[in-house]
């Protein structure tokens, strides 16, 4: 597929688990996406950007092969692809789309620790990060490749254990499979090309990228303003969760008390509240960031 001159393109995951949040992102960072006629390709409208809606298992390699300026895809597909060929880049995580690559196995299998793998039959989606962690623990089995459906494989007797994805654990529970080892911890990764984009549109490419990093550093802020007495602004601040340095101003005609204003990083609880307000504080506001730079 080669690239539309004077644009750049982003993948996205047609459908599936990252499609509504990958597009959420987008729409968040500013680009007005227009759906096509076309399914394939989404136009931006108000940027020379066309959105490339795809598998989740194309995206690495458009994004390498410069097919695509950027990518949204979940880091174990991308580690999947690894392949010593030239690589896309992890921008930042995005914080959605987490789930943990796992060894389970069913109860039947006498199970105590890697060691108790070797010569077994493993079932999965994701050969080749399974090839890499059992090398890593120094055990060879063998691995069965499957696209889906990868949990009912003991019970089929296809594998004595599965490597797949998990979240909550309700498959696993479902299926009678008992979770053992972590292989790899994944999110969804802004992806970017090795191959620059065509001179005119760097500027465009880095500022996407930079409301992008925007987007994700507000998810889940909040701007807390209160009344703190002045005495307990020590214990107060320390309260706030993942506060940097708080603003702290006078209050007219008050010398017991302060305004403080702070971004926290963290989710500010019923409980933070009560806390701050046992320690005095008072008229606590806590607001939502739309936008951060
Ligand atoms: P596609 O049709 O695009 O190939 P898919 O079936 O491979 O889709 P999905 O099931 O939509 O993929 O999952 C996409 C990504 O969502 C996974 O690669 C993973 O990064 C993430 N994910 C989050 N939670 C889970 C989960 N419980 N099971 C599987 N994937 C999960
Ligand atoms: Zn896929």
């Amino acid at each position: 597929m080669s690239k539309v001159q004077g644009r750049l393109r982003i993948a996205v995951q047609k459908s599936g688990r990252l499609a509504e949040r990958s597009l959420d992102l987008v729409r968040d960072a500013g680009l007005r996406v227009m759906k096509g006629a076309n399914d394939l390709l989404y136009r931006v409208e108000n940027y020379p950007i066309d959105l490339l809606r795809v598998r989740d298992d194309d995206i690495p390699t458009f994004v390498a092969d410069g097919v695509c300026d950027l990518g949204v895809v979940g880091e174990n597909v991308l580690e999947e692809a690894r392949n010593g060929g030239p690589q896309a880049e992890i921008l930042m995580p995005l914080g959605f789309g987490k789930c943990t690559l796992k060894v389970a196995t069913p109860p039947s299998l006498d199970y105590a620790g890697p060691a108790s793998l070797e010569d077994r039959r493993i079932a999965t989606s994701y050969p080749r990060i399974l090839k890499r962690w059992l090398e890593s623990r120094g055990v060879s089995a063998d691995i069965v490749t499957m696209r889906g459906a990868v949990e009912v494989a003991p019970r089929l007797k296809l594998a004595h254990a599965i490597c797949d994805l998990v979240s909550t654990g309700a498959t696993l529970e479902a299926n009678g499979l008992i979770a053992q080892e972590t292989v790899f911890d994944s999110q969804a990764v802004l992806i970017r090309s090795p191959q620059a984009p065509e001179p005119e549109l760097q500027h465009l490419l880095d500022s996407i990228i930079e409301r992008m990093s925007g987007v994700v550093a507000s998810q889940g802020a909040k701007y807390v303003m209160l009344n703190a007495p002045r005495a307990a602004l020590d214990r107060i601040t320390a309260l706030l969760p993942g506060a940097g340095s708080p603003t702290v101003m006078p209050l007219s005609g008050r010398d017991d008390a302060v305004a403080v204003h702070a971004v926290c990083q963290e989710a500010v609880f019923w409980e933070t509240l009560e806390k701050l307000k046992a320690e005095g504080a008072s008229a606590i506001l806590v607001l939502p960031i739309e936008k951060m730079m």
